[in-house]
């Protein structure tokens, strides 16, 4: 009998109704020749509650409070859903993600998956048990709870099909991956498929639809992931590994990302200590740099722009006064209206002409591009906030996504 490990997310397990329903679909498939394992998140918006109550109680909570308190979140919806199978007749077992033997490593509140040992679990399915595991959490090398950071639940439920060598089907309420978000562009296209690496960029472009760490895991261990509707019988997108661009176009994607700054800083003296000291200050307060250009030294100067998120501005603002003050000769400008356009695509490997017709679109739309960044198969651009609805529209037409 094969495994098959399911996730549910928690707009899926939102109230009782919906969780019974969920228990049909698990039984359908169950009754259909499976194994299931199935993986739930915390119901509806119970996790922003748990957050809100811990601020509320103190307004720099520990990270280890923290993390005991948003587990709960799932202990509550994956003892419903076994009541609810049990109700219908099915055996059913839940097991919190410590009892069931996840490890985790890593800081508190972002902690990652060190090893799943799947005994328990082997044994429930063999005494012909559905399987019920709470997303999100496990337990550290203290034997504290841990969690993986928000939206952390397609990660447990990944990393369980991956050491189970099954399938891996995300139940949400959505019809599957889109190139675009359905809610910038009405006519977006529902993805059959689509790759790992494409996937993985998407989803750390802030495409929003799954945790980029189980992306990453399902391509090491080659785990086939559904991203299917919880709500409809509908066939949804497929993750998987591929080589050619499966719909055979040039671009499967399109990304905005409206959180990040652009910071230009003109006339550095022309010295890499100066600027690796620079770039070494942002590293040292977290700092995420994303985008970075260097203009050639004219009169041993350089200008230098980057990009990095909005909410570390505060601390960016600091290192950048400091800077200043060391070497007053410099001007620097701050734009906080900027947003990255991004468009992915395995396609890209084998098609040529595609950043041309990318430009050329921005261009025909009197869209200014401030920075560019690529990589193999993602072109990124800085273009003005203003124009960021009229950008995705017409690359989205523009790629017929
Ligand atoms: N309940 C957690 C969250 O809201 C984990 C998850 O849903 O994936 O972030
Ligand atoms: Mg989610």
């Amino acid at each position: 009998m094969h495994i098959v490990v399911q996730k549910y997310g928690g707009t899926s397990v939102g109230s009782t109704e919906r969780i019974l329903n969920v228990a049909k679909r698990i039984i359908a498939k169950k009754n259909s020749g499976h194994q299931i394992v199935v993986v739930v998140s915390a119901m509806g918006k119970t996790t922003d509650e748990l957050v809100k109550l811990a601020y509320a109680i103190n307004p720099a909570p520990s990270k280890r409070e923290l993390d005991r308190l948003l587990s709960t979140g799932e202990q509550i919806s994956i003892s419903l859903l076994s009541m609810a199978l049990q109700s219908l007749g099915y055996d059913a077992i839940s097991f919190t993600g410590p009892q069931v033997g996840i490890r985790t490593s890593g800081r508190h509140t972002k902690s990652r998956i060190a090893g799943i040992d799947t005994t328990k679990i082997l044994e429930s399915l063999n005494a012909e048990k559905i399987v019920i595991i709470a997303g999100f959490q496990g337990v550290n090398e203290n034997d504290d709870v841990t969690t993986l950071g928000r939206g952390g639940s397609d990660t447990s439920a990944v990393a369980l099909a991956c050491v189970l060598d099954a399938p891996c089907e995300i139940y949400t309420d959505v019809e599957g991956i889109y190139g675009v978000d359905p809610r910038l562009y009405s006519k977006a296209k529902k993805l059959d498929a689509v790759s790992y690496e494409e996937m993985l960029e998407m989803a750390s472009l802030g495409a929003g639809v799954m945790h980029p760490r189980a992306i990453e895991l399902a391509s090491k261990y080659e785990t086939p992931i559904w991203v299917a509707s919880s709500e409809f019988e509908l066939p949804g997108t497929i993750i998987k590994k591929g080589e050619k661009s499966m719909e055979g176009q040039s671009i499967t994607g399109v990304a905005i990302d409206n959180d990040e700054i652009m910071i230009t800083i003109r006339d550095i003296p022309f010295d890499t200590n100066i600027t690796s000291q620079f770039f070494s200050q942002f590293a040292t307060k977290s700092i995420n740099i994303d985008m970075i250009s260097q203009s050639a030294p004219i009169d041993g100067l350089i200008n230098i722009s980057f990009t990095a998120p909005a909410s570390d501005l505060d601390d960016a603002k600091k290192i950048l006064t400091t800077f200043h003050e060391k070497h007053p000769g410099i001007g620097v400008i701050i734009d906080e209206n900027i947003s990255k356009l991004s468009v992915v695509g395995i396609g890209m490997r084998s098609q040529s002409g595609v950043a041309a017709k990318f430009f050329q679109l921005l261009a025909d739309n009197n869209i200014q591009m401030l920075m560019i960044t690529t990589s193999e198969i993602r072109i990124s651009c800085i273009i003005p906030s203003v124009d960021k609805d009229i950008a995705v529209t017409a690359t989205a037409e523009a790629f017929e996504l």
